[in-house]
């Protein structure tokens, strides 16, 4: 993705990996073939691999820049993990976009989680000398309280996720530096939160504000343009597959045919793009 300019506000990516990832009918309960065939057929090349029959996912971290502060949303799967293939990604490109962005660990202000997912929250933490601890130790990570004590209590019930909680998460906390919000805080005037629950049992959205424009980081509430078209289809990895949907219809609704650019963490570059709204569905269309 090229670089995004809100008002005083600059927006980059850092990829941690792309190209041709899950087929839609492994993603989508609702998946129907002669429906995706169709949209697919009408969408732009970036988001689909026929030869694979592939959806392109990106997994990204964006870099946002104000006046005051550096900020990263969303911080992948990280290194040291021990996650099995496939999600054991090549730690280089992340390392190396991070230092092409001109930053050190030392640099980042804040860091915004839109969910605790393991593709979200990954770069969260570092192993040293066999301890999980802050990567960016200037950082306050800022985690919405309630998908916190979600993932707390999944970890206690014995959920297998709960590996993500304590390498990524619990750490933070223990070292004073997550500060757990309302799921509609606000940081100041550029840079605040939107719930939009059902992906994780509280997903929410990163709004950046500045000079009467307004950039959206969208996390996990689509993960390909096929939920454009076709709103109510949630993925294999949503909690609430219902709310999902409510939640991405009505932040699609509310963006359509505005001048919001929308930054979601899955998409191929170039990444962001407006909706535009087509009856009861909408299309993605790339910044170019
Ligand atoms: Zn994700």
């Amino acid at each position: 993705m090229r670089e995004i300019r809100i008002g005083d506000v600059t927006i980059t990516s850092i990829v941690e990996r792309d190209g041709p990832w899950r087929k839609p009918q492994d993603m989508f309960p609702d998946y129907d073939a002669e429906v995706a065939a169709r949209h697919l057929a009408a969408m732009d090349p970036e988001v689909f691999d026929p030869a694979s029959g592939r959806m392109v996912i990106t997994y990204q971290t964006f870099v946002v820049r104000t006046p005051h502060h550096t900020i990263l949303v969303d911080t992948c799967t990280g290194e040291d993990k021990g996650f099995p293939a496939p999600m054991d990604f090549d730690k280089t490109p992340w390392l190396d976009g991070f230092k092409a962005a001109g930053l050190r660990f030392e640099d980042v202000d804040y860091v915004f989680c839109t969910h605790l997912h393991i593709d979200h929250c990954g770069w969260n933490t570092v192993l040293r000398d066999g301890r999980w601890v802050p990567t960016f130790p200037k950082a306050k990570y800022v985690f919405a309280r309630k998908e916190y004590e979600a993932w707390e209590a999944a970890e206690k019930a014995g959920d297998p996720r709960g590996n993500v909680f304590r390498m990524n998460c619990r750490p933070i906390v223990e070292a004073g530096q997550a500060l757990l919000v309302d799921d509609d805080y606000t940081l100041d005037d550029l840079v605040s939160l939107t719930p939009t629950p059902g992906h994780s049992p509280h997903h929410c959205c990163v709004n950046i504000f500045s000079r009467g424009q307004r950039a959206v980081v969208t996390g996990d509430m689509m993960h390909h343009a096929l939920q454009c078209r076709e709103p109510d289809w949630s993925t294999v990895f949503c909690t609430d597959p219902r709310q999902a949907a409510k939640s991405r219809r009505s932040f699609l609704e509310s963006v359509a045919d505005t001048d919001t650019i929308i930054l979601p963490i899955h998409f191929p570059s170039p990444t962001a793009g407006r909706i535009e709204a087509d009856g009861a569905r909408f299309h993605y269309r790339f910044r170019r």
